[in-house]
Parts: C-alpha cells; sequence; structure tokens
C-alpha cells in the first residue's frame, strides 16, 4: 500500500456492521434505512433494465438526470445550471467528492475541512497529497448543544497554501445545519483568500423543526467558486445505488469529469433515468419521509436519554451523537467495539471523525433511519444493559 494511505485502514462503517452482523446486534452504526425508496423509483428502475437500458450511459450522465438535476436545483434554491456543462454524474457522492479533490487540490495544498468529518474527505485530501487543517464543530450550550465552529478557528486554519473548503450541511456526524450567517463567514473567507468550496449536500431534504438548507453556493459571489454534491441514497432511501452527481461552474466540473472518466468512467444508466423521474415526481414522498425522519429523531433521542447517555439533539440528517461520559465511559471507540456483545446494539464512535481525536473521544453515534420497532428494541437493549 503506497505510503499515503497507510494511515486508513478498514473504515469504521464497515467494522461496525461486520460486529453487528457477526453477534447479531441491532444496526444503528452505519447510515442506512431499513424500508425501501418509492414504489414508482424501484419499479421505474426494473423497467428501465428489463427494457434495454444496460450499456454505458453518456459519459457525463443521462440527459435526462442532468436535466431533472438543473431543474431540481432552480426549482429549489433558485440555481441556474447548464445541464451539460455543469452538472455531471458520479457513483455516489463519494465519487464526485474524490473527483472534485483530485481535480482541484495539487500536492502540498491545504484543505479546510470542520470535523468531525466524513471519512471520504480525509483519505481522498491524502490522494491528492492535499494536507488537512482541520476547524472544530463543538457543541454551543447557548444553542441547545448544537454543534458549530469559531469565526476565528476557521479564519486562523487559512494560510497562503489553502486552496480549498470542505462543507458538510446538513453536517454527518453531528446534524448541524448551517445558518445562512455561518456560511457567510465560510463564503467571506472563500472570497478573501480566492478559494474553492467543495460542498457536500447528501443530507439536503433531511431537515427538521423547519430548519432550511442552504448551498453555499446560492450565497453572493460562491456561485463561481463553489463545486457542490448531492446523491439519491439519502433522499430516496437507496444508498446502494451510489447515483450522485457535482454541480457548479463549468472549470470545477470540467476539473471533476476529466478525473473521473478514469475513475469510474460512468455510473449506472437505468438507476440515473429512474431517478430522473422520482426527482420530480416524488416530492411527497421525500417531505414525508423527512417528517417521519423527525419522529424517528425523537423517538431514538428519548430512548438514549433514559439509557443514561447525554443526547446532542441534529436539526438533521439521520444520525444523533451521544456523550458518553454520564454512563462513566471515556472512550467512544472502546465502548463502539464492546456495544454489540454487551448491549446489542452497534453505533460508530465520532473519534474516528476527528484529527484531534481527544475533542471527539466521548461521542457515539447512532442512526435513527429505521423502523420504531427497531428504534424501541435497540433503546430498551441499551436502557437495560448501560
Ligand atoms: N457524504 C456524507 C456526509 C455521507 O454521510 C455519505 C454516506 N452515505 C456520503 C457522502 C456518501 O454518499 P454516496 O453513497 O452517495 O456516495
Ligand atoms: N454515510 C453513511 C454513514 O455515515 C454510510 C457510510 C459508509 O458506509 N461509507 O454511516
Amino acid at each position: 500500500l503506497v505510503a499515503r494511505m497507510r494511515p486508513f485502514g478498514e473504515t469504521i462503517f464497515a467494522e461496525m456492521s461486520r460486529l453487528a452482523a457477526e453477534t447479531g446486534a441491532i444496526n444503528l452504526g452505519q447510515g442506512f434505512p431499513d424500508t425501501d425508496g418509492p414504489r414508482s423509483l424501484l419499479e421505474a428502475a426494473a423497467r428501465h433494465i428489463r427494457e434495454g437500458v444496460n450499456q454505458y450511459p453518456p459519459g457525463p450522465g443521462r440527459p435526462e438526470l442532468r436535466a431533472a438535476v438543473a431543474a431540481d436545483r432552480r426549482r429549489r434554491y433558485g440555481v441556474e445550471l447548464d445541464p451539460d456543462t455543469e452538472v455531471y454524474v458520479t457513483v455516489g457522492a463519494t465519487a464526485g467528492i474524490a473527483a472534485g479533490v483530485l481535480g482541484l487540490v495539487e500536492p502540498g495544498d491545504e484543505v479546510v475541512l470542520f470535523e468531525p468529518m466524513y471519512d471520504s474527505y480525509a483519505a481522498v485530501v491524502a490522494l491528492a497529497g492535499g494536507v488537512r487543517r482541520p476547524v472544530t464543530l463543538r457543541p454551543a450550550p447557548a444553542d441547545g448543544g448544537r454543534f458549530t465552529f469559531d469565526p476565528a478557528e476557521l479564519r486562523a486554519a487559512v494560510g497562503p497554501r489553502t486552496r480549498m473548503v470542505v462543507v458538510n450541511t446538513p453536517h454527518n456526524p453531528t446534524g448541524t445545519v448551517f445558518t445562512r450567517a455561518e456560511l457567510a463567514e465560510i463564503a467571506a473567507v472563500c472570497q478573501e483568500h480566492d478559494l474553492i468550496a467543495l460542498t457536500d449536500e447528501v443530507y439536503e431534504h433531511l431537515v427538521f423543526d423547519g430548519a432550511e438548507h442552504v448551498p453555499l453556493a446560492t450565497l453572493p459571489g460562491m456561485a463561481e467558486r463553489t463545486l457542490s454534491v448531492s446523491s439519491v441514497g439519502k433522499t430516496f432511501s437507496v444508498t446502494a445505488w451510489k447515483t450522485g452527481w457535482v454541480m457548479g461552474p463549468e472549470p470545477l466540473v470540467r476539473a471533476a469529469r476529466t478525473v473521473n472518466q478514469f475513475l469510474t468512467f460512468t455510473a449506472n444508466g437505468a438507476l440515473q433515468l429512474a431517478v430522473a423521474e422520482a426527482l420530480e415526481g416524488e416530492a411527497a414522498w421525500v417531505r414525508a419521509q423527512r417528517d417521519a425522519l423527525q419522529r424517528k429523531r425523537d423517538r431514538l433521542c428519548a430512548g438514549l436519554s433514559s439509557a443514561g447517555l447525554d443526547v446532542l439533539r441534529p436539526q438533521g440528517t439521520y444520525f444523533v451523537l451521544t456523550d458518553i461520559r454520564p454512563l462513566g465511559f471515556a472512550d467512544g471507540i472502546e465502548l463502539a467495539r464492546s456495544l454489540p456483545h454487551r448491549a446489542g446494539v452497534a453505533a460508530v464512535p465520532a473519534q474516528v471523525l476527528y484529527d484531534n481525536v481527544e475533542e471527539g473521544r466521548h461521542l457515539v453515534r447512532f442512526a435513527f433511519c429505521k423502523r420504531d420497532e427497531v428504534l424501541d428494541a435497540a433503546a430498551e437493549r441499551l436502557v437495560a444493559a448501560l
């Protein structure tokens, strides 16, 4: 294995899902729903496969999906994109993020990231030969424990070699939905230092209590310097479909596109057609799913509190972070590795998503994208065992 990848072993999501399978634990670790997406979406994919959509789609993605993404972006956020040059389909957000970083970050360039950070960011920055500059999100006691950043720390992280800022909102694993004011801080720094922003918006639909997802690209001066990434897995509960897209000004999209031609070349065409139809046709399903997830969040938060964990209530995504210290635990990795045996529940230690591991040692993440009876059973087990 090349030196720059040696710090990266098996991902925590794979490790915890394996442990859950081995022990028969309820898996609230890796984030995937235990119910299917909208029927019409599944039927459409099957129909397109049956009807012969089984060869390579065009390199940039099926035109139907690129047009649907552009229309969706216009409808919901007022953003205008040319579907031919400013939208590009990838194998999930993961490939879009990788292609964007590899296409835009030179060896030695610095990349500012908010920690805890989704695990693929650190790895692709390392693959590009970039240097991570983490800015830590911390719970604000005055704001109900909502995670946010200190603008002074953001500014201190930026230097002459900084090339890019990665912004994930709604944020996995804290559940923070960045406000317009927070995004304006980031936008100001990007413009003062001529940085590119790469956004990960895969949870864009999963926001609760009336919170609003604001794409960074919609802030003044940001459209021309932002590569936005999203995907279908969370929106339609089809995490295996691995269908995503990057959006932005032609030069940034071209950078990602140039790289991705040689990473995955193209993505599954039949699924792209089905997703194109659902983006417009299944908006009501998405809203109902969001409302259901909000209730599930409340259900699991109540259960985790009953078990004695300190719950850091999320505004978006389908994850909740808990502080394990009230129960006398200190190390989330230790607890997460023993929890499947001890309680029959699997979770993810947030510590592995930090560069400054001390900041996240006491945090463990639980997923609530599960059927109510599964959430209830997990809570009962935790109450009994902890
Ligand atoms: N970004 C974040 C923040 C995620 O949580 C995930 C997990 N699914 C991804 C990207 C990957 O998305 P995809 O499955 O579309 O590659
Ligand atoms: N995004 C999901 C999570 O955070 C799944 C990630 C993965 O398995 N790579 O749990």
